[in-house]
């Protein structure tokens, strides 16, 4: 097990468009593991090559909220069908402390390569469907800012939903009243 350095936001390297892998070899496989590593030490549901500092294109993810022991490597990705439309709340192992809102497809279609070499085709939808397209635009050299709509702190996010709790509860009580009387 190696852990890489996790590149942060302001550098260039996150901001270039990844090349092909041409062959799944050793070291492909030694990059795949450290990243895997990586991003469960991080936490993070997803982690793409340029944010340990190589310019490929190969990302691994956990995009399974019921399934977080499901873990994908996803070589030379290819994006076939975007549908639908969802907004996400995301944050990025890069861009720490901050979360952003992100328009993102409701659902994906994708091909990619695996560790062995072989091809094959997924499909994802809500969480899963944004985790896959925010690691897809790592590289293509994009970061979720370039895309947000809303960009703030954890703090300032975490007051947003404290606030949001505190309506709803007034709400509930209210309508609690309303019955009463
Ligand atoms: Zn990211």
């Amino acid at each position: 097990m190696a852990l890489r350095k996790i590149v942060l936001r302001g550098d260039e390297i996150l901001t270039k468009t990844c090349k092909p892998i041409r062959k799944v070899n050793e070291r492909i496989r030694i990059l795949a593991e450290d990243m895997i590593d990586t991003m469960i030490e991080a936490d993070g549901v997803g982690l793409a090559a340029p944010q340990v500092g190589v310019i490929k294109r190969i990302f691994v993810c956990r995009p399974l909220l019921e399934d977080q022991e499901k873990i994908f490597v996803m070589i030379n990705p290819e994006i076939l069908e975007k549908e639908g439309e969802q907004v996400s709340n995301e944050g990025c192992l890069s861009v720490p402390g901050y979360i952003g809102t992100v328009m993102r497809p409701e659902r994906v279609k994708l091909r990619a390569t695996d560790l062995e070499g072989e091809e094959h085709e997924y499909e994802f939808e809500g969480f899963a469907a944004t985790c896959i397209c925010h690691e897809y635009d790592h590289l293509d050299g994009i970061l979720y800012p370039d895309k947000a709509t809303a960009f703030m702190t954890n703090e300032e996010y975490e007051e947003i939903l404290r606030k949001l709790q505190e309506e709803r509860e007034q709400e509930a009580s209210e309508d609690e009243i309303e019955e009463k009387e």
